[in-house]
């Protein structure tokens, strides 16, 4: 019966992917988190980049 384990650990490695939400993708009280709470997106430089490259700026 392996079929059942397989589908345990698909099941783990999904929950390990939603298990960050997207409201907590910014680094809290940053210039993008508080951009996005206004309802909009940060315009900075740095964070456009970082956005466009799937990432989150530090700063
Ligand atoms: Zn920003
Ligand atoms: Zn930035």
């Amino acid at each position: 019966m392996k079929l059942p384990y397989i589908l345990s650990l698909l099941a783990m490695s999904c929950a390990l992917v939603l298990g960050a939400p997207a409201e907590k993708k910014y680094k809290e009280d940053g210039c993008c988190d508080k951009a996005q709470k206004a309802g909009g997106k940060c315009e900075h430089p740095c964070c456009v980049k970082a956005e466009k490259d799937g990432k989150v700026c530090e700063k």
